[in-house]
């Protein structure tokens, strides 16, 4: 060994007795500020930080013996945005003074807390958003924070934006759809209220989508989950992607600004619905045939509408890719038995089991995984027997223009104005042109009149009637 090797490898030594020290004292600071941390939070609630942001801020921390306020402040480089958010908060702070004054704790870990904090969202260079959270018990653990006030401001000019800022006409009915589809395709969202309060409460209307922010390529909705979900009373932060806005939008931001309005073509599209507003369903029975169905599919698209198709079986392989398309515009299909069956209440329990499952296996073979849940029966014949043996619920009809003998679009389009009202399911056949031509007048007519023209589904589902197999319905009628 070498002078110059010993003294590399006492050099080498050297280095490790530093190293294990430098690391024994990191490890103690990392304890210690773990340790600070808990004895922070179990001592001192007075400080109370729920955001685990890194922004800069300011803070009103006041304590007596009877209550605890932990306000936070972003420090914001705009001074009109900042001494907005203060004034605010302040008010928070004031109405929270007055409303406990009479607060008396019995002991210091009884005071009552108001604890409000901050959030802040961006798209860089463009917008920032501050978010309000405010929290108020006299339990730490039970601190339940609301998002009470959201601001959003462009960075460059340090205007303020609301959402008819960004975007253009129609973008509530956009929001609230994708909100609604957002929240009833998530687990999370199961024990939603009813249909009908839940559609009531997310209706497109401004005043549901005051609290926003707009974070990189999403719009971030705040939504009162009491609003739609059973026994809940906290805020949920819904996120929409911008892209799927971006039809709407003024401005780009982070969205593709080339796409063209949504439309009931696009098997992605979902149509907003308001259930206070009178709705028809239109349905079809005989089809599919591709020259008439397709024709009345295609008014329906154009107005953003949707019909029940009462399909005939064995129909279904000829004229498959017009089965596809009827479902991929948002109508729905329904069971018309397998080989139209003259009168489906005299066949045997094990023949009328094999006339409606062929209409199913059918349809399963074009298009996986739809399930049908509707029967029109045949000549509209229910019998006691059809009713228990059938596993689909009933669908009849309270409007007929008897289409199938005028063969006539003026008549057929006289029979379905002159008639219709409210909650109403009107049958037709998709199988004559005059039938298809009469549509074509019908659905605006029927728009005009202010009428949601919905499947029977969609009937049933926005009054709120979750029917059993078997129940028989001619009409939705409106208390
Ligand atoms: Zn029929």
């Amino acid at each position: 060994m070498t002078k110059y090797q010993k003294r590399r490898k006492h050099h080498g030594r050297k280095l490790t007795v530093i190293g294990i020290a430098i690391l024994s004292v990191a490890l103690l600071c990392v304890m210690g500020i773990f340790i600070y941390e808990f004895y922070l939070k179990s001592q001192i609630p007075e400080v109370l930080r729920n955001s685990d942001s890194n922004e800069k801020y300011s803070s009103v921390l006041e304590s007596n013996d009877n209550y605890i306020i932990a306000a936070h402040f972003p420090s914001l480089d705009n001074e009109t945005i900042g001494s907005s958010i203060s004034d605010t908060i302040s008010g928070y702070i004031t109405d929270f003074k007055t409303t406990y004054q009479d607060y008396t704790a019995d002991t210091k870990a009884d005071r009552m807390i108001l604890s409000v904090d901050f959030d802040i969202y961006r798209v860089d260079g463009q917008y920032e958003s501050i978010v309000i959270n405010k929290a108020i018990s006299n339990d730490v653990d039970k601190l339940n924070y609301q998002t009470v006030m959201t601001l959003t401001y462009d960075v460059n000019s340090g205007i303020i934006t609301d959402l008819s800022d960004l975007f253009k006409d129609g973008y509530l009915k956009r929001i609230a759809a994708l909100l609604r589809h957002e929240l009833k395709s998530n687990d999370s969202y199961e024990h939603v209220i009813s249909n009908v309060s839940f559609y009531r409460n997310t209706l497109a209307d401004e005043a549901n989508f005051k609290l926003f922010a707009l974070d990189n390529d999403q719009l971030v909705i705040f939504y009162d989950s009491a609003k739609v979900i059973e026994n809940s009373d906290s805020t949920i932060a819904i996120k929409l992607d911008l892209n799927s806005l971006a039809y709407y939008l003024f401005n780009p931001i982070k969205a593709d600004t080339s796409v063209i309005e949504p439309s009931t073509t696009d098997n992605t599209y979902l149509r907003y619905i308001d259930p206070d507003k009178p709705m028809v369903a239109l349905t079809f029975d005989d089809g599919p045939y591709t020259l008439t169905t397709g024709k009345i599919i295609d008014v329906l698209a154009r107005y953003h509408s949707a019909a029940t198709f009462f399909m005939v079986g064995n129909r279904i392989a000829t004229y498959s890719d017009t089965v596809i398309e009827v479902l991929k515009r948002g109508n729905e299909i329904g069971n018309h038995s397998y080989t139209h069956k003259y009168n489906l209440s005299k066949l045997s329990f094990e023949d009328l089991k094999t006339e409606l499952d062929n209409v199913q296996t059918t349809l399963n073979k074009y298009v996986t995984d739809y399930k049908i849940t509707l029967l029109r029966p045949t000549y509209g014949a229910i019998s006691e027997s059809l009713k228990e043996n059938c596993d689909y619920i009933l669908i009849n009809w309270s409007v007929d223009p008897k289409d199938w003998k005028w063969r006539n679009s003026e008549i057929i389009y006289d029979n379905v104005i002159n008639k219709v009202h409210n909650g109403d399911i009107v049958l037709m056949h998709d199988i004559y042109m005059s039938t298809a031509e009469a549509v074509e007048n019908i659905v605006p007519k029927l728009i005009d009149m202010g009428y949601q023209l919905v499947t029977v589904s969609e009937l049933l589902e926005y009054n709120d009637i979750k029917p059993l197999n078997g129940q028989l319905y001619y009409s939705v009628s409106k208390n």
